[in-house]
């Protein structure tokens, strides 16, 4: 009996220290980079680093200014199989992925990151001129395998969410993007079951107006430049047209676009002009 009850401890302490240890493990390896970042930020201008062989080095300061705002929301899906399994993912240093927001099944949102803070989840990105996707986008990832569709309680805590920060940070209305719009060919995220035009409605993002409307020649233009004046990265012209049906057609078909699909294309590029 004795023996019997040493074992039951043993066994119990063993799952009462594990995962205390766990958070805390996560907790400073969260606050080891806020101190790696609250380093760089109490830096004073380096005057060093400008190199003007005839002028004088000098020091001014301003007490002029704030944080930078985040300009664009990035969506994604977790292509995971639950909240619990990506949010270990995340609390994982050596995962190197991270989002500010994840949004399960149930409608839960967990807040992951500070806003202002730089999460590492677009990678490699680009939209229009904008290369650094990460360090101008809040990112929101929601629990999705990347084949189920997403359901109406999960769809309505991402709109509660963009309506705050809409808000906070006068997102415009084009700079609401999924991950395979600015990572096309390498990202495929949300899927085409993804309802962009609910979001659209509630004025996050773009839609396009009825297509049998008449386009002007003069909008007729190659396929490669109607997707680029949207924003999207053409130089794979394939990856690109994929891109945007998963975004504007729902549709994830590979090849040329039709003649109604490009009706859909000089529609939405109506849009950004
Ligand atoms: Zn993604």
């Amino acid at each position: 009996m004795i023996r019997y009850v040493l074992f039951l401890s043993l066994i119990l302490g063993l799952f009462t220290s594990c995962a205390p240890k766990r958070v805390n493990s996560t907790v400073k390896n969260y606050e080891r980079t806020i101190d790696s970042v609250v380093k760089v930020i109490v830096l004073k201008p380096d005057t060093t680093r400008l190199i003007f062989d005839s002028i004088p080095e000098s020091s001014a300061y301003t007490s002029n200014f704030g944080l930078r705002k985040p300009n664009y929301i990035i969506i994604h899906h977790t292509a995971q199989d639950s909240c619990a399994q990506t949010l270990r993912t995340f609390a994982k240093p050596e995962s190197q992925v991270s989002a500010h927001y994840l949004i399960c099944k149930d409608g839960t949102v967990y807040h992951l990151l500070n806003d202002y803070l730089r999460a590492w989840h677009a990678g490699a990105a680009r939209w229009g001129t904008n290369r650094d996707i990460n360090s101008s986008s809040i990112g929101i990832e929601l629990d999705n395998n990347g084949r189920d569709s997403f359901p109406k309680v999960q769809i309505h805590s991402l709109l509660a969410l963009l309506d705050t920060l809409s808000k906070e940070y006068q997102i415009p209305a084009s700079n609401y993007l999924g991950h395979a719009d600015v990572a096309p060919g390498r990202k495929f995220d949300p899927s085409a079951l993804f309802p962009w035009r609910i979001l659209a409605d509630s004025g996050y993002g773009y839609w396009y107006p009825d297509t049998n409307r008449v386009i002007p020649d003069s909008l007729r233009v190659e396929p490669a430049i109607a997707l680029k004046v949207i924003g999207y990265d053409v130089s794979n012209l394939p990856a690109a047209i994929l891109s945007f049906r998963l975004h504007f057609l729902g549709s994830n078909k590979t090849g040329p676009l039709s003649p109604e699909e490009m009706n859909v294309l000089y529609a939405v590029m109506q849009q950004y002009l």
